[in-house]
């Protein structure tokens, strides 16, 4: 019996549909509170938005500038609680502003921001450099023009795909049940009440039925709404990025500034040894059922930032190793206003027992979770979401550190990095690795023992899974890492059980999808 027939055949509190950050973060809370979860996701796991973020984990900066003072001190907060709780998974990344003479925004109108940001986390992190500072020391290669130095300040990096796998995994361990490749395609009503939903599996429909539909379908979220008799209310809009080998443009912090064109903040940072240029802000026409692919408009914008910034780096499209586009899930105010205008809150509604959350970002997304729990939880009498304890932890670690010889080798920045993705699963991996698996993935920080315990154990059902979500080396190594394909070939056929025709198939899949959305 499958997995879907198997949980078709029980009674749910709860469904969560889709499985990016928001879906993951509700099935936690949902199964850390003792309900019966289940999530289904039509693709994999953080297929749309949560694997396509600027994996910044961050206060935002403009909410403070627009007074909106709560959303970014839970931000600051959630920011400061997450490099606590998932160190390794989400670091503490240095990011520098660069001045200019008469240009927008200046040190003092910029640091004034940054006191009101570090006063909310609590801690002073930031400072200005002068420009002999910057130029020789700090980010050499920047636009010399009318410079008047940097502001030094902090936020985080995570790779967010690597953030939805962890929630899931904290999730299941309470004894929920994720399930991915399952579209939900129709709500099940009883007297105009949403009390399940159907999904099509082949020639098989399984209905499931649960106390309460919680929709986290983000981009995707009219769809199921529109179900329950609702207008479409999202606006999808792309942002893209590029991704150049670091020695391209070398950056050791993220560095913002703004595009030389539409004055729209743009970043160049490095991420997973790679440096990444992003992003852009546009409406996405295409369908939602597709990958989202840069255009060639988008791909200019970014180089002409990049090259504007950092003009002796002068990076062609030849550099370019691969790229990834995403879509946000943003509300439309249903005004014809620039996209960058629209607001990026997250918005909740009740309809008929189908409860949808849509928009807001990664960095609250526990607390966006809670909101939405909070309002399912009218359909579950006898049950409160508990209020907000501090040392409810989101994130567990083992009982005691791994002792694997191999492990202690490995030193401490990728031991931290392992401990933070995989949590306490570690151990087991551990268990599962040779010695060989400890090596690094051609020149990434992922190691084989990565994709050998994903194939085994984390729901990868095409190579796309494994090299675009579960890992990156699809966008970090040239070519989505043909040169190494015999080798994830043995992966897959030792771990993941595959047969020889069904490796050529997805080798087939995965190149297509690639060349089609991944390279430019
Ligand atoms: C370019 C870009 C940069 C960003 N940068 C940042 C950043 O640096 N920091 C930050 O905090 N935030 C950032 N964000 C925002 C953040 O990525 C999103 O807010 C967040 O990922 C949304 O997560 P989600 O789970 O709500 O949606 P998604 O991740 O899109 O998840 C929804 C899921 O629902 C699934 N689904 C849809 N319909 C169905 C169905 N019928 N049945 C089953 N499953 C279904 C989809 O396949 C999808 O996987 C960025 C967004 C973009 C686009």
């Amino acid at each position: 019996m499958s997995d879907l027939a198997k949980a078709a055949g029980q009674e749910w509190d709860v469904i969560v549909v889709g499985g990016g950050i928001t879906g993951a973060g509700i099935l936690r809370e949902a199964a850390r509170c003792g309900l019966k979860a289940l999530l289904l996701e039509q693709k994999d796991y953080a297929w749309g938005t949560s694997s396509r973020s600027s994996k910044m984990v961050h206060g935002g900066l403009r909410y403070i500038a627009q007074g909106q003072i709560r959303v970014t001190k839970e931000s600051v907060q959630e920011r400061e609680r997450l490099l606590k709780e998932a160190p390794g998974l989400v670091n503490l990344g240095s990011f520098a502003m660069p001045h200019y003479e008469g240009k927008f925004p200046g040190p003092l109108a910029f640091g004034t921001l940054l006191n009101v940001y570090d006063f909310l986390a609590g801690k002073r992190a930031h400072r200005f450099e002068s420009q002999t500072t910057v130029d020789h020391n700090l980010i050499p290669g920047l636009r010399q023009e009318g410079l008047k130095g940097a502001t030094l300040f902090r936020d985080a990096i995570v790779d967010d795909a690597r953030l939805v796998m962890r929630t899931l995994d904290e999730a299941t361990q309470d004894g929920a049940t994720a399930l991915n490749y399952c579209k939900v395609a129709s709500l099940i009503k009883d007297s105009g009440r949403v009390c399940g939903v159907v999904v099509n599996q082949g020639e098989n429909s399984h209905s499931i039925a649960a106390r309460v539909v919680i929709s986290a379908t983000g981009a995707w979220s009219d769809n199921l709404r529109k179900d329950v008799g609702q207008e479409p209310v999202v606006r999808p809009l792309r942002g893209s990025h590029l991704v150049l080998p670091a020695w391209r443009l070398p950056v050791a912090q993220a560095c913002c500034f703004m595009h030389p064109d539409d004055k729209r903040p743009v970043f160049v940072f490095p991420w997973e040894g790679a440096t990444v240029i992003g992003t852009t802000d546009l409406d996405h026409t295409t369908s939602l059922d597709d990958e989202p692919v840069i255009s060639a408009e988008e791909v200019e914008y970014l180089l002409k930032a990049a090259n504007s910034e950092f003009p002796s780096a002068n990076v062609q499209r030849e550099d370019i190793v691969s790229s990834w586009s995403g879509v946000r899930p943003v509300i439309s105010s249903g005004k014809d206003i620039d996209p960058s205008k629209e607001n990026r809150e997250h918005a909740i509604w009740d309809d008929s027992g189908l409860i949808s959350v849509c928009g807001g970002k990664l960095t609250t997304f526990r607390l966006i979770s809670r909101e939405a729990l909070e309002m399912a939880s009218s359909y579950l009498p006898g049950y409160t979401v508990p209020a907000v304890e501090n040392n409810a932890v989101l994130f567990n670690s083992p009982e005691t550190p791994p002792d694997d010889t191999r492990f202690l080798a490995l030193g401490a920045d990728l031991q931290n990095r392992l401990s933070g993705r995989y949590g306490v699963r570690l151990p087991e991996m551990l268990v599962l690795a040779g010695d060989e698996d400890f090596e690094r993935v051609g020149v990434t920080d992922f190691l084989w023992l990565e994709l050998r315990w994903a194939a085994k154990a984390e729901q990868v059902k095409h190579l796309d899974d494994l090299l675009l979500r579960r890992t990156r080396i699809g966008n970090l190594l040239p070519d989505g890492g043909r040169e190494l394909f015999d080798r994830i070939k043995t992966v897959m056929l030792n771990d993941a059980g595959w047969n020889e025709s069904q490796w050529q198939s997805e080798l087939e899949r995965y190149q297509g999808l690639w060349r089609q959305a991944y390279s430019i």
